[in-house]
């Protein structure tokens, strides 16, 4: 190609799809939530789901019921696209699928590698308008943006000096809950003279140090999920990079820091951490979004008890901060989110019968209440929905034996713990069903603040924490998968995109 029609082809690419937002046929949707959310899973179901549902309408298989534009029969096609994003990498949706399908072997199945990093996936919903609106064929062009929740926590360091945020983290560190996890880190920064001589491999040490601690501190009950960098914990293309290499020193509020001292050089790259890697991200990426969904790992929460549930609350409100952000005084300078939808939806709820399902949304809604207020403060629409992407487990009732010893039928669920889940001294092969009981969730959500997390009825074992294996997927006549099973994922998909779908 010439350089003259290189050049057009670039500027037709880049005019097609600035016209696909200028008419209003393109959304961008982020997927976000902390480590662990369920991201990944939840993108690869929705994109498999919206591809398969019209060939399993015609096998007269129903799928996502609620979601009108397919419920009425109206989605004509769905089909993956080119990303108009070349820098940033595409969501590896074909490997993703493959692994909780199991490709050729169904045995193989299992959950997808989580997200470590942005990535990008763009699709087309061909479908058809509702008659008496502008009625005939259309296009909805949806940029799907998966990005770790960790990385909004990053923004109020942009209004934060390196002396403000040093200090706030030392403070931190020093509550009870964290000091056990912070004490190596603690007792060497504390032992180092901010006045020091700049040297790579201190700065290298108390990076690691300060890293491994933020780290213990989010793997255990207790999280610290709602400290930054977010780099630190999820470094993204970033692993290993000099740009990571700093950490907190005690130094004074207000002072200058001398020249070639560690403090200095702590202090620079603060800053530049600040502005070419927290910046970029809501300048380039953020700031773009449309709608968003914030993924919840509400039930591990509610497993480990209140101080985690506590911990998610704020985590939630300072992750939120961010759809705030922008409206008014300096982060306006930078970016101004446009977000008009925001979904709140806590995963995996394939781990509870479907009698507790609202339950378990009632208390998202206690948990994001903060975060609601702040959104709808800004006239965007909120929601919130318990959801499994992937549903793993059916329903059964359970007469007696194994649960109970006693003769009394109880609400059970079924399915294939995962290869080498321990529970009460058994372990299991990743082969058999096995039916157990889930727990229920209180009633009155703001029991899960007292510790009323997923009652178990006495003398059942503690079935919590196993993990089962993604299901077996049933085949269509054209022998690919039939849309995964989900719990209400056609409830978020209407709520995300059924306006743009009318
Ligand atoms: P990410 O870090 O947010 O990308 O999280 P993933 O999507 O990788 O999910 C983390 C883990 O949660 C998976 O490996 C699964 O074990 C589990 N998980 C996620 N979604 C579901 C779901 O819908 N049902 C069940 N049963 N487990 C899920």
């Amino acid at each position: 190609m010439s350089i003259l029609s290189d050049f057009l082809f670039e500027t037709r690419i880049a005019a097609s799809s600035l016209a696909d937002y200028v008419t209003g046929t393109g959304l961008r949707l982020g997927v976000t939530g902390l480590s662990r959310a369920g991201k990944t899973v939840f993108i690869t179901a929705l994109v498999q789901n919206l591809l398969r549902a019209s060939t399993a309408a015609k096998d007269g298989e129903r799928a996502l019921p609620v979601f009108r534009v397919h419920a009425e029969g109206r989605l004509m096609r769905a089909k993956l696209q080119p990303q108009p994003d070349d820098h940033v990498p595409r969501f590896a949706y074909e490997d993703h699928l493959a692994a909780l399908t199991g490709g050729a072997n169904v045995d193989e199945r299992h959950w997808p590698e989580s997200t470590r990093r942005i990535s990008e996936l763009r699709l087309t919903l061909e479908f058809e308008r509702r008659k008496g609106l502008r009625q005939g064929p259309s296009v909805l062009t949806i940029d799907i943006v998966d990005y770790p929740g960790e990385w909004l926590l990053d923004l109020p360091l942009l209004t934060k000096s390196y002396a403000q945020w040093s200090r706030e983290t030392l403070e931190a560190s020093a509550a009870a809950a964290r000091a056990p996890f912070a004490a190596d880190w603690r007792g060497a920064t504390l032992a180092v003279a901010a006045t020091a001589p700049e040297s790579e491999a201190e700065a290298k040490r108390l990076a690691e140090l300060f890293t491994a601690y933020l780290r213990a501190a989010r793997a255990d009950a207790y999280a610290l999920s709602t400290l930054p960098p977010g780099r630190f914990l999820m470094p993204g293309e970033l692993e290993g990079s000099p740009a990571l290499t700093f950490a907190p020193l005690h130094v004074e509020d207000d002072t200058a820091f001398a020249s070639g001292s560690l403090a200095a050089m702590m202090e620079r790259r603060y800053e530049a951490y600040k502005a070419h890697v927290v910046k970029p991200f809501f300048r380039d990426h953020f700031a773009r979004l449309d709608r968003q969904i914030v993924l919840v790992d509400a039930l591990s929460a509610l497993n480990s008890g209140p101080a985690a549930v506590r911990d998610l609350e704020t985590a939630l409100s300072e992750i939120l901060v961010a759809f705030r952000a922008g409206r008014s005084g300096f982060l306006s300078t930078i970016f101004r989110p446009k977000i008009d939808h925001i979904l709140f939806a806590a995963t995996k709820a394939d781990h509870l019968h479907h009698t507790s399902h609202d339950r378990l949304e009632n208390i998202l809604r206690l948990l994001t209440a903060r975060a609601i207020a702040r959104a709808e403060d800004v006239g965007a629409h909120v929601d919130v929905v318990a959801l499994a992407a992937v549903r793993a487990t059916r329903e059964a009732k359970v007469k007696q034996g194994r649960l109970l010893g006693e003769k009394s039928e109880l609400d059970a669920i079924v399915g294939v713990p995962l290869p080498g889940e321990r529970i009460d001294g058994e372990t299991f092969d990743g082969k058999g069903e096995v039916a157990i009981f889930p727990g229920e969730l209180p009633a009155d959500p703001k029991a899960v603040f007292r510790g009323d997390g997923l009652g178990v009825p006495e003398g059942a074992a503690d079935y919590r924490f196993v993990r089962f294996r993604p299901p077996v997927p049933r085949l269509a006549k054209d022998g690919e998968p039939l849309p995964l099973p989900s719990i209400r994922l056609d409830r978020a998909l209407e709520f995300l995109l059924g306006d743009r779908l009318q």
